[in-house]
């Protein structure tokens, strides 16, 4: 046992006994910044996740230290996100150039860094790491075992869950990561998953303690995400036609979230009604990443082959608060993911009134409530999202009805019920510590 683990060596009464909440979180996240814009290469809805979490932990009392990659030089060593929130840079390899792929080789490197900023405090600085995705877990591991206190983890992508839906074509995630999540799976003191199946995977695909595992919903900025001024004032904003059908794309253009298949739905339903392709309109909102990257230029040159490059526009991610007048401009949001943790944007765009048609995969049957705020599509097929798109060009009322349940159903994802219970398992994993320490020395 460390020194730092005999610090919290309990006693019978006093303050020990007690339920603690951390005081201070390091949360860890190597190979993407909170700071960054999400949308775009290796920023998603992790950075946003974080970014929401750790303001909304700080306002329950909790300090978050976010620690990151720096990936320009310049960069301060630490910028205040908000009050009770740090990101620290940490110095790790060459600033640019480097993909996700080629991080293994910096964690030892990533790991100085973290050592050394603890090293400039008293010891017991940090209560707990949080670390987010596989690479962050493995400097968590190490960490956490040295200053003597629980690791907590969350995976928001899983290897060997990505691997069993590839889009065709798709490079599989490696087995030096499956094995890296395996050993973090063993070594955290808990894992945070998204919802229910997600659990099961970890405890199915990566041998989990079912009692380590906690189901956490992440949560929609209901502040920034909501109906606002309607889908009408949105659209004459964004210069888009009041009277057209607007089924939207947002988020990272890579194979694994399937904007071939929208595409391909357009196309489909277009050969079937001509007619409607004077008032479609198919806005693709973000930037290519992970396999995209590859061909970048892929999605542009399906839309030409397809003969629909008039009615598509791609547009360069943007701001959440841009965005949301995306959502609220759209008639339908379309998600068609072969694999999705959870699928932010799916509540963004329902808490914004927009109803949502999505594949039945990952998160997405709990994002939304297939029939009521959305329709749920099993398989990629484009021919049957073709057909809900055609449900909503025939029924120009639809979008209105189904965005009012949709976003009724959002308001039950709030980021401060997440912070709770996340807050939750923290206490849960220091009281487990304080327990096993103390039948360690009685
Ligand atoms: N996003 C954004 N600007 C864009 C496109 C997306 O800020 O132009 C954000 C969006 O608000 C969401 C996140 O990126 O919070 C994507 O999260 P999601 O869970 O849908 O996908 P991921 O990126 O995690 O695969």
């Amino acid at each position: 046992m460390s020194q730092y683990a005999a610090r919290l060596r309990p006693r019978t009464n006093g303050p020990f006994a007690r339920r603690r909440r951390p005081r201070r979180v390091a949360m860890l996240s190597v190979h993407t910044s909170p700071l960054h814009q999400p949308g775009t290469g290796d920023a998603g809805g992790m950075n946003v996740y974080i970014v929401e979490l750790a303001q909304r932990l700080a306002a329950l009392g909790i300090e978050v230290e976010v620690f990151t990659r720096a990936t320009t030089g310049h960069l301060p060593p630490s910028v205040e996100l908000s009050p009770g929130v740090l990101v620290r840079h940490v110095d790790a390899g060459p600033y640019e150039g480097l993909a996700k792929e080629e991080l293994p080789a910096q964690l030892c490197a990533f790991t100085h860094g973290v050592m050394q900023a603890w090293a400039n405090h008293r010891p017991g600085h940090y209560d707990l790491v949080h670390s987010h995705y596989w690479l962050s877990g493995h400097v968590g591991w190490l960490a956490a075992d040295r200053w003597g206190v629980p690791l907590v983890h969350a995976m928001h992508t899983m290897a060997k869950v990505k691997n069993a839906a590839l889009a065709e074509g798709d490079t599989p995630e490696p087995s030096a990561r499956v094995i890296g999540e395996t050993q973090i799976v063993r070594a955290a003191d808990r894992l945070i998953a998204n919802t229910e199946g997600e659990a099961g995977e970890l405890i199915h695909h990566y041998d989990a303690a079912p009692g380590k595992v906690a189901v956490v919903h992440p949560g929609v900025n209901l502040e920034r995400f909501r109906p606002a001024d309607g889908r009408a004032a949105a659209r004459a904003r964004l210069d888009l036609p009041a009277d057209a059908l607007i089924p939207l794309f947002a988020g990272r253009i890579q194979p694994l979230k399937a904007p071939d298949v929208l595409l391909r739905a357009v196309a489909v339903l277009l050969e079937r009604r001509p007619e409607l392709r004077r008032r479609l309109v198919v806005p693709v909102v973000g930037g290519p990443s992970g396999s995209g990257l590859a061909r970048p230029e892929g999605l542009h040159k399906l839309a030409a082959r397809l003969g629909i490059t008039d009615v598509v526009r791609f547009r360069p991610p943007v701001d959440q608060a841009r965005l949301a007048d995306w959502y609220r401009a759209a008639s339908v949001l379309v998600m068609p993911s072969h694999s999705e943790s959870f699928g932010l944007v799916a509540v963004e765009a329902q808490a914004c009134g927009t109803p949502v048609l999505a594949a039945a995969v990952g998160g997405l049957p709990v994002a939304v409530r297939d029939g009521v705020s959305g329709f749920l599509v099993d398989g990629h097929d484009p021919a049957d999202y073709a057909r809900v798109l055609e449900r909503f060009a025939d029924a120009p009322g639809l979008a209105g009805t189904m965005g009012a349940a949709a976003s009724a159903h959002a308001r039950s994802f709030g980021w401060d019920a997440a912070a709770r219970a996340t807050a939750e398992v923290y206490t849960e994993a220091i009281g487990e510590r304080r327990r096993r320490l103390r039948s360690a020395h009685v």
